[in-house]
């Protein structure tokens, strides 16, 4: 079916043609991306008030870039979600997933609970779990590491992405450790990755808004930081659509590539539109989100450019557009299709309808309906081939990564 975002996306002037058409200053902009320069806040600015001609001809540059940094494959990795407990303190503004402990619909998983889960994931195909909970004040902080030895005895080979900032700040605190010593007990014990969720938008004073509890950016930074040095490498995200500006988008996508310029830790780069229809934010008038669409393909397209050379792999989220909108992003600069979920809560619990699981073979359909070639690979974007058997790591970034050799884990 073809609507105007459709015409807009897949606009069939070829790219010069595209760029004769747009602005002096839109196509100044991207001349030098397509030069491989580095962009700057200002650029960035620009481009997210891009319309029109100006929005088709970034769209296209950003799906050129695409091709010429990553090719035509279009990764995806078969995951399990865990959300092992709804039960958090913290009171994010746009979260509608968590609730007080008192609550009737209120759980808590026990570790025997999120095992039972593992080996659902494992039954079906996964690779990896990804496990992130509420800020349960009545958990232990070494429920954490608990978690990770009890999977890692039965599932050695399972990779295990867990733990947010928000939840590695908890956890240390809840044990009275520093960052590094919590995040070395948690790599030691089988973590391999941690999600670089809980970024919302890197500025302390979008954050004093939406979550004055919630990790503030030094933290977030610190505690990232030190992932990274200890060889747990990351994803790194963006919620948009919500209160910032467009200033704050682009010196929080600054921020991420700067960081990865010195650690070279982060995997990928996901943007995660707002999702708003029951979240606090919404119902107190805090918030009037865009509609999606445009917004989204604006938001893609502008980070393919902006982390050009910083960041190779830029993932769509099914979960937040919906399968068919996911699918088009695959021409304004994706090139990962995320995961198969199979389960969901977090969108879900805001009003999002795009489901809890998106099997295997309609990620591949989706994939190759599109012109591109679908190809799984693990967390750290290392190829699995039909074996099952999985090959290295392409990275997150461009050139050579600083990130240290990760030391065996003990468990
Ligand atoms: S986003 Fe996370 S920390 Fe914030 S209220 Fe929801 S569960 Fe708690």
């Amino acid at each position: 079916m073809s609507t105007p975002l459709h015409d807009l996306v897949l606009d069939d002037r070829p790219l010069d043609r595209l760029l004769a058409d747009a602005s002096q200053e839109t196509r100044g902009i991207l001349d030098r991306a397509l030069n491989r320069e580095e962009l700057g806040v200002e650029d960035g600015i620009h481009l997210l008030g891009t319309e029109g001609d100006d929005l088709a001809a970034l769209i296209r540059c950003a799906d050129a870039i695409r091709r010429e940094d990553v090719g035509d494959e279009v990764t995806y990795v078969v995951n399990r979600n865990i959300n092992w407990t709804n039960i958090c303190f913290v009171g994010c503004q746009f979260c509608a997933f968590a609730v007080h402990r008192k609550d009737p619909n209120a759980y808590n998983h026990s570790i025997d609970d999120v095992l039972v889960k593992v080996q659902d994931a494992i039954d079906r195909g996964a690779s990896e779990v990804c496990m992130q909970g509420g800020i349960n004040p009545e958990s232990d902080g070494m429920f954490y590491r608990d978690l990770l030895i009890a999977i890692k005895e039965r599932h050695p080979k399972l990779h295990i992405h867990a733990f947010s900032p928000m939840e590695i700040m908890y956890g240390a605190r809840r044990t009275n450790l520093s960052y590094r010593e919590f995040l070395t007990i948690l790599r030691d014990a089988g973590l391999g990755t941690i999600p670089g969720t809980a970024a919302e938008i890197l500025d302390d004073d979008v954050r004093e808004i939406l979550s004055h509890k919630k990790v503030d950016v030094a933290t977030w930074v610190d505690i990232v930081t030190t992932a990274h040095e200890l060889g747990l490498r990351s994803s790194s995200t963006i919620m948009y659509g919500h209160i910032e500006t467009p200033e704050q988008i682009a010196r929080h996508v600054v921020l991420i590539r700067d960081l990865q310029k010195r650690t070279g830790g982060f995997t990928e780069f996901v943007p995660l539109r707002f999702i708003h229809t029951l979240t606090e934010l919404y119902k107190r008038g805090l918030v009037d989100p865009p509609k999606g669409g445009e917004i989204d393909f604006r938001m893609y397209a502008f980070s393919r450019l902006m982390l050009r050379g910083s960041i190779d792999n830029l993932q769509t989220s099914w979960v937040k557009l919906g399968a068919e909108l996911s699918q088009l992003t695959l021409k304004a600069g994706c090139n990962d299709f995320g995961g198969t979920l199979m389960e969901e809560s977090i969108t879900k619990s805001a009003g999002g309808d795009a489901g809890e699981y998106l099997p295997e073979e309609e990620i591949r359909r989706l994939i190759l309906e599109i012109g591109r070639i679908p190809v799984q690979r693990n967390t750290t974007y290392g190829r699995i081939d039909s074996e099952g058997a999985a090959h290295h790591g392409v990275g997150g970034r461009s050139g050579s990564s600083p990130l240290p050799a990760r030391p065996a884990a003990t468990a």
